[in-house]
């Protein structure tokens, strides 16, 4: 029987636990993965605060725990949205099908004649970059967020440390 091999991105700023949880999911459904870091040409800002490098650490440390064979790639976006399938399938293995709950991904996909499936999404509220980078700036907790490994590489970076001084303005300085 042939290898299925499946293809899931996200930009993964951070990688949390909504993202472990799916992919755990996945790791004994398919035969093995692969993980687009998108927009890997974005970092040092709030809203993408880590590099493709840091990234790509995160994931591989939280993914060593299941036993799928994975590959973790970094993918720059491209101007033309038609243009992107061709861009991420020049950069990565082969595989024949997609996850993922984002329309435009799924969209993109389906018009380039691959499947696309769809996930469950888990505690969305709190399993969320968005809800982790805002408590990063405010101070309140966020590891219970994220696996142990990407929490304690975030605080090695100083992670946090990052964000809050990017969301400062040249006023806000002494
Ligand atoms: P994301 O990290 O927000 O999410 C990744 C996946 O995880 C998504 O399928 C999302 O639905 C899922 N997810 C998030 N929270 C979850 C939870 N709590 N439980 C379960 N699942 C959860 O990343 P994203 O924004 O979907 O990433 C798409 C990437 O593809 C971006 O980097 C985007 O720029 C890139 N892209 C680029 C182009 C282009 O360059 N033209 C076109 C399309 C997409």
């Amino acid at each position: 029987m042939d290898t299925e091999r499946a293809f899931y991105i996200g930009r993964f700023q951070p990688y949390h636990m909504g993202h472990h949880t799916v992919i755990g999911a996945l790791s004994s459904e398919v035969d093995e993965l692969i993980i687009g870091v998108g927009s890997a040409q974005r970092s040092h800002t709030v809203d993408d605060p880590f590099t493709a490098g840091e990234r790509v650490m995160m994931i591989s440390k939280a993914l060593s725990e299941f036993s799928i064979p994975f590959y973790v790639i970094p993918i720059e976006d491209v101007e033309y949205n038609s243009l992107w399938t061709a861009h991420v399938r020049a950069r990565v293995p082969t595989f024949s099908v997609v996850y993922s709950n984002n329309p435009l991904v799924g969209r993109l996909f389906e018009e380039a004649g691959i499947e696309v499936r769809a996930l469950p999404m888990f505690r969305r509220d709190v399993y969320s970059g968005t809800e982790i980078r805002k408590r990063m700036l405010e101070g309140d907790s966020w590891e219970e967020l994220v696996p142990a490994c990407v929490a304690k590489l975030i605080h090695e970076i100083d992670g946090v440390g990052r964000i809050r001084r990017l969301a400062q303005t040249d006023t806000s300085m002494p």
